[in-house]
């Protein structure tokens, strides 16, 4: 069988995160242009190089973004916002920070392009910015330097570049009324003169990147794909459409009709999708089959992976292609230098490299017969089996629990509204109570001793000690400020997922296994690979010392079932809902010994529920039932008194609204300074029956918020939410501001939330009822 191999993008932040320290060094001034480009290039020979030692027949070139794709894509469009200034020449390294970061050299700063997460995955790109005058030239030559230079090292290559439709797609305008299609027009020459110098590069395939043909497309967008690919036809090179991260649906017959040459699917997120494709796939077509799950860390099943190349080709004559399902831009590069994994579970792995491999011994077994590679295909075999028998995967009395919940586990026992009251009464709570997210400043100090007692530098007891003397300046600051719920403060989380994940059975955490978040930003996913437990308490030792310093109530501190769900790589082999709810019941397990303890507020951080949100609509509703239900297992184990918070940082609201005020939260606080308002407009709009939050002081900006300021968001709150429904917060949590933004910041929110109560006429100090002077 002729088969060929290809990678469609490969992690480009170095294995040690070289090019993140190289960024920010570049950024802080320490590096010059020449230095950082020198660093850059080195990885992306580095990582060629090692994608030819897996036996490539093609290598993807342009995957090495230095900041993000989609912006590489804005400026070789020379498509990016006027407020830049500038209309010609080349994009250069600064203006293109600028885009991404909002600062620029001369001190002048314009503000940063919007950014949001690609798809459904945890990786941010930088939002094109559309409006009726945006024009395209070609403006960056960055790519065809870098087809040069991978050239000139002897390497075949495939540049990637994002297709016209799925950016004009992921574009946003200010003008509502805009339709996004009007630009096909300017673009599509400048997509023709790109893929023609590509040509003259003596480039023969192109990977031109359709994941919008995976989402629900109205009728003019399908339209659309026609009319591009009709023109773009033309070009002297062979397009591969490439399509990921779910099935091509109804826009399969659309996707296999379009005149290109070749289209690559992804089987890992829709298994079965080769059989409509094959079906309507002309023959002289090329056919990409996306086996290797390049969104998880797991192993592959080779033996799998070989019958469903072989029921493809008994139906599909054709060329065909195999590769990873979508970029391993979504996975750690390399497993290798994870020594401290457990030994049983290290074989059940596979990274970026190990993918490769992988894909390299499918290529084999194929066009050389399995037997050159059966020592492979049985340590494959066996990994799979061992991992599937495993102890560690395999909790009994876990998997009975999930199975013997039952309805009334989900349900607290009094209606929100009944229940609010009490708290009002109990906690005390005065009108427009002052509160903040969870994590104070990460000071030096802090992040030292965390460090040194990592390395076994300090012992327990000292780095207790530390970490006990952070918590009470934390709550000593509060007083001095006037807040009217605490929090501890977080010194001991260096993450809010991870520092879950090292003490949960059935989850791991590794060393490297670093994936980019945006920008220089990544994040170090934990593992869950087996069933999860509780072993022991997880917060309870913090909150309780931090209760002892004041008798205000201390609000403590979870991550939520689904935010560790959709921010760990989660195991295959059962529902994604299973899991949920078994790290939900360890969290419940937190919430029942906070409140035996006396803690009176248990806030459950939501931050990621958006971020799991199935692509298609069809599915999303299923998605929000279970997603829901794990919140409400975890706390609805407090009693009536017991206030429950959650806090969700800014995402996409619109569509999940009816879901946050089924979590039956008592209060929400969210992210809202950036958005103008907008959610809260939206919630009063849906009747959401909680108390809220919405932040007034923009934590991502170093900027003090001042009392009157603070007042006026207030006050436009207030323009749709009843007072005693309101709190007052901050966006986000503190943990990368200075204490000596915080303190005065703090100090305004509640000097404000002073003047209003005195403006309301209700009491200015002191415990505020709701049913005051009410029926
Ligand atoms: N409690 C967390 C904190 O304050 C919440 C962080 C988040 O929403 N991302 O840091
Ligand atoms: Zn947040």
């Amino acid at each position: 069988m002729s088969i060929k191999l290809h990678n469609l993008g490969f992690p480009r932040i170095g294995a040690r995160r070289e090019l993140k320290f190289a960024l920010e060094r570049y950024w802080r001034g320490e590096i010059d242009l020449e230095q950082l480009e020198t660093i850059a290039s080195g990885l992306r020979k580095l990582h060629w190089r090692l994608q030819a030692d897996a036996g490539l027949d093609y290598l993807p070139v342009g995957d090495s973004s230095f900041y993000d794709h989609v912006l590489d894509t804005s400026v070789l469009l020379g498509a990016f916002p006027e407020r830049f200034g500038q209309s010609s020449g080349q994009v250069d390294m600064d203006l293109y920070f600028r885009m991404a970061r909002g600062r620029s050299a001369d001190g002048k700063s314009a503000r940063a392009c919007e950014m949001t997460k690609w798809f459904n995955t945890n990786y941010h790109y930088i939002v094109p910015e559309l409006d009726s005058g945006l024009s395209f030239r070609a403006a960056c030559d960055r790519l065809f330097h870098w087809v040069d230079e991978a050239h000139a090292l002897g390497h075949k290559v495939k540049p990637v570049v994002l297709g016209p439709l799925t950016w004009l797609w992921l574009g946003k305008s200010a003008d509502r009324d805009f339709d996004r299609l009007d630009l096909l027009d300017g673009m599509i020459p400048v997509y023709q003169r790109i893929l023609t110098r590509l040509a003259g590069l003596g480039v023969e395939w192109v990977q031109i990147d359709e994941p919008a043909l995976v989402l629900d497309l109205p009728i003019a967008w399908q339209n659309a794909y026609e009319r591009v690919y009709h023109a773009l036809q033309r070009s002297p090179v062979k397009l591969l459409l490439t399509t990921y991260f779910g099935a091509l649906g109804d826009n399969v017959s659309l996707a296999c009709r379009l005149p290109v040459a070749g289209i690559h699917i992804d089987l890992a997120c829709a298994p079965d999708q080769w059989l409509p494709v094959v079906d309507r796939l002309a023959r002289y077509k090329i056919l990409s089959l996306g086996l290797i799950d390049g969104r998880n860390i797991w192993r592959s099943d080779l033996a799998v992976k070989l019958d469903v190349v072989r029921s493809v080709r008994s139906r599909y004559q054709g060329e065909l292609w195999l590769a990873p399902s979508c970029s391993l831009l979504h996975v750690p590069m390399d497993l290798e230098p994870e020594t401290s994994l457990a030994a049983e579970i290290r074989p059940w792995l596979a990274f970026a490299r190990q993918k490769l491999g992988e894909l390299q011994i499918l290529g084999r077994a194929l066009t050389e017969g399995e037997e050159v590679v059966g020592p492979e295909l049985a340590a494959s075999a066996l990994a799979v089996q061992q991992r599937r028998i495993s102890e560690r995967l395999n909790d009994k009395a876990v998997k009975t629990r999930v199975e013997t919940i039952a309805a009334e586990d989900l349900h607290r026992a009094t209606p929100r509204e009944q229940r609010l009251r009490l708290q009002t009464e109990s906690l005390g709570l005065p009108l427009y109570p002052v509160t903040t997210i969870g994590s104070f400043p990460q000071t030096d100090a802090i992040r030292e001793a965390r460090r040194k007692y990592r390395q076994g530098m300090i012992k327990k007891s000292r780095y207790k000690q530390l970490m006990k003397e952070a918590i009470a300046h934390a709550i000593q600051v509060q007083k001095r400020c006037g807040l009217d719920v605490f929090v501890h403060g977080e010194p001991e989380r260096n993450d809010m997922v991870e520092y879950f994940a090292e003490q949960l059975q059935g989850v791991t955490t590794t060393q490297n296994g670093w994936v980019q978040s945006y920008g220089s930003r990544c994040v170090k996913p934990p593992i869950v690979f087996g069933d999860v437990a509780r072993p022991r308490a997880m917060t309870l030792e913090w909150i309780e010392y931090a209760q002892s310093l004041t008798d205000r109530p201390v609000k403590a501190m979870l991550t939520g079932p689904v935010t560790l769900l959709n921010w760990a790589f989660v195991r295959d082999d059962q529902p994604r809902r299973t899991t949920a709810l078994q790290l939900a019941l360890a969290l419940r397990d937190e919430v029942a010994d906070l409140a035996a303890s006396g803690i009176r507020i248990i806030q459950v951080d939501e931050a990621a529920l958006a971020e799991g949100l199935p692509l298609r609509k069809p599915e999303q509703e299923g998605y929000l039932n279970w997603a829901t239900e794990a919140f409400r297992l975890a706390t609805a184990v407090a009693g009536d008194q017991i206030q429950i918070h959650t806090h969700m940082c800014y995402s996409e609201f619109n569509g999940i609204l009816q879901a946050l005020a089924a979590m039956d939260a008592d209060v929400m606080t969210l992210e809202s300074c950036r958005s103008d308002m907008a959610l809260v407009d939206a919630l009063a709009q849906c009747e959401y029956p909680g108390q809220i939050g919405p932040g007034v002081y923009d934590i991502h900006s170093p900027n003090l918020p001042d009392v009157e300021s603070i007042i006026g968001r207030v006050e436009k709150i207030l323009e749709w939410i009843a007072p005693e429904k309101v709190w007052i917060n901050p966006d986000c949590g503190l943990k990368t501001r200075q204490w000596t933004e915080v303190e005065p910041a703090l100090q305004n929110l509640a000097e404000a939330a002073r003047r209003l109560r005195l403006s309301s006429g209700a009491v200015a100090v002191g415990p505020y009822r709701v049913s005051a002077g009410g029926p």
